[in-house]
């Protein structure tokens, strides 16, 4: 199978007007995932949890195997370790406000990248507030590394958690997540990832990362938006209060108060998104037939021929590593004496559909003296043909601008 064959799976991408290069911000759904999210309100939907006639039952079995297909996919222990959230944003507050809030205090510090997403961030700036913790900052070289000597610094002794994201949104690079953890576990720190950018594009097994949490959002690997999952280690998730209250997360309720239900549900207040759950799992078994041995070397490509052809358009600086290795199909660039908001546009109006801005990344782009910048982001089922006139377009913007 080629690319080209994956893309006849796409309805959206049956559209040849458009090209879609804002993949890091959310992907395409294959028909299978729009299927089962279908199939699931024409013959699964019912509250799954709170029935027992079979309509229900059938719903909770559908939510199950889906949480089942999530602890395969990225090598849980257990079905009680996936918690079900809205998204990688809902997850990391999840951690925050249970973990962070009833376990972290003055004198204490949380370690983050400066690179980290305004989702993994915020959230322990509000742990810190509320705490009186102390926020430090892992800051990168120009290319994105973190160096080991960061990383041995800003993790202490005084660190009892740790944020990092696997994949930076804005450079692409890979962070080294084992010997973060290895540092952050010798001084006894908690470590959260943010997979967002990683699971959709590279096998993740969180028992070999050996990290302690780590979300992600179903969007970005072509499932439908609205469901995400936190993976958490079940002893760390057993002693934590729970996030949200009220229906679904208890076992019992008095006037007084409330027995918490187990695992996971103690964490999934409310009706679940099971539609949402079900459209998931067909995304991760389409991503598991397509394979990720195919999908990076897709994305490598196409990362490589999109750079190839960027490095010889004058003024145009890609932000990051100069290995597309170490770019996971991400390009932010910059287009000297052009506003990436008027670079976008001039895109959008060849038909190739990218982000410009600051990608809730402030911090980064401020520490890198990049004000903004525009964002390419690659899929596997995107075409060098694709690739070609992105290069075009952005190699004749200058000239347009007049
Ligand atoms: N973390 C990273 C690295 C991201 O790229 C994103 C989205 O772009 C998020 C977190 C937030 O994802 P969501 O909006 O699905 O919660």
């Amino acid at each position: 199978m080629t690319a080209s064959d994956y893309r006849k799976d796409f309805p959206l991408l049956q559209n040849e007007d458009t090209i879609y290069i804002d993949n890091a911000a959310t992907a395409q759904r294959p028909q299978a995932v729009l299927d089962a999210v279908k199939v699931f309100y024409e013959t699964e939907n019912a509250n799954p949890l709170r029935g027992f006639y079979p309509l229900s039952l059938k719903a909770t079995e559908s939510c199950e195997n889906a949480r089942a297909t999530v602890r395969d996919f990225i090598h849980a222990t257990s079905k009680k370790e996936i918690i079900f959230t809205r998204n990688t944003t809902e997850g990391l507050n999840l951690v925050a406000y249970s973990y962070g809030l009833s376990h972290l205090k003055a004198g204490d510090e949380i370690a983050v990248t400066i690179m980290e997403h305004h989702s993994n961030l915020l959230p322990w700036q509000m742990v810190a507030r509320q705490t009186g913790a102390e926020l430090k900052f892992m800051e990168c070289e120009t290319d994105g590394t973190l160096t080991d000597e960061t990383i041995q610094t800003v993790i202490n002794e005084k660190t009892k958690l740790v944020a990092v994201a696997q994949v930076s949104n804005v450079l692409g690079c890979v962070n080294p997540i084992e010997k973060i953890v290895a540092r952050a576990h010798e001084v006894g720190a908690v470590v959260v990832m943010d997979g967002a950018q990683s699971v959709p594009h590279m096998p993740v097994d969180v028992q070999k990362l050996d990290v302690d949490f780590m979300a992600f959002s179903g969007h970005k690997l072509m499932g439908p938006m609205g469901i995400g999952v936190l993976y958490g280690r079940k002893v760390l998730l057993e002693e934590m209060p729970p996030f949200l209250t009220g229906g679904e997360m208890i076992d019992s309720v008095t006037r007084e108060g409330a027995v918490f239900a187990e695992l996971p549900y103690k964490f999934e207040a409310g009706t679940v998104n099971a539609a949402g759950a079900a459209g998931l799992a067909a995304a991760i078994d389409y991503l598991n037939q397509v394979n990720f041995d195919f999908i990076q070397e897709q994305e490598l490509a196409l990362t490589q021929r999109a750079m190839e052809g960027l490095a010889k358009v004058p003024h145009v600086h890609v932000m990051g590593s100069e290995d597309p290795a170490n770019h996971t199909g991400i390009i932010s660039f910059t287009v000297e004496g052009v506003h990436p908001h008027d670079v976008s546009e001039i895109l959008a109006s060849d038909g190739i559909d990218v982000r410009a801005g600051h990608h809730c990344a402030q911090p980064l782009l401020t520490y890198l003296g990049v004000h903004s910048s525009t964002r390419a982001s690659f899929m596997f089922y995107n075409t060098l043909d694709e690739v070609d006139a992105f290069v075009k377009s952005v190699a004749s913007i200058r000239r347009r601008m007049g």
